[in-house]
């Protein structure tokens, strides 16, 4: 985190960056950050929270079996991907466990943020159904088929395993629903800039309104 999340500020306003695989929420965190706004990143808190030596990853170990982990001790997380995705038991266990605990953490770090407002980077918000403590929901938006050929670039997948990956996913309607802001990302990567920094404008508004 940035320098401005180490002095609290009293109910800084919360801003979920939320999209779909692939749709642009690092691109966009990445801008947001790069304004000198705390981001809290769900995902990162997701990984460290399996570091070698962490709770969690023993919990996990109990759940699942040794098997997960290499001989490091590290997760394997393709091992651990492939257990869940064949069996929504398995895949309800590790998110019955993990989701409690990202969030809590995510917490934390907000009820640290000194900025008028924090990005906090969710991308399983809709799926979730939503986090007590949001203000706005910022979704990122691309059509279906741009969603396809992006991932594939920079996963090197096939649309095979695209269309595995978004069938656990929301829809974009469902996503569009609970959305307050959208950007656009159909467009190049110029085309992010602007979008960003007039919802910056906004949610410095915003949350220097909440403080007073
Ligand atoms: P997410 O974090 O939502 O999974 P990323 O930010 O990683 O998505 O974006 C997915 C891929 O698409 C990345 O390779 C990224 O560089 C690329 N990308 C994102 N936005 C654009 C854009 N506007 N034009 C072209 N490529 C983009």
């Amino acid at each position: 985190m940035t320098a401005a999340t180490r002095q609290a500020v009293d109910g800084a306003l919360v801003v979920a960056l939320t999209g779909g695989i692939a749709s642009g929420k690092s691109t966009v965190s990445r801008l947001f950050a790069e304004l000198g706004v705390p981001v809290v990143d769900t995902d990162m808190i997701a990984h460290q929270l399996v570091e070698p030596g962490e709770p969690m990853l023993d919990k996990l170990i109990e759940v699942f079996g040794r098997e997960i982990v290499g001989t490091e001790g590290r997760l394997k997380r393709r091992k651990l991907r492939n257990l869940i995705f064949s069996s929504h038991q398995q895949r309800h266990r590790l998110e019955s466990l993990m989701h409690p605990a990202i969030l809590k953490e995510a917490r934390k770090q907000i009820s640290e943020v000194s900025f008028p407002y924090c990005i906090l980077a969710i991308p399983l918000l809709t799926e979730i159904g939503g986090f007590a403590g949001v203000d706005r929901v910022l979704l990122v938006d691309v059509p279906v088929e741009q969603q396809f050929s992006r991932l594939m670039a920079r996963d090197k997948v096939t649309r095979e395993q695209v269309e595995a990956s978004l069938s656990a996913q929301a829809s974009r309607e469902q996503r569009l629903a609970i959305a307050d802001d959208v950007i656009d990302n159909s467009g190049d990567l110029a085309n992010l800039k602007p979008q960003v920094e007039a919802l910056h404008q906004l949610y410095l508004k915003l949350g220097r309104k909440k403080q007073l």
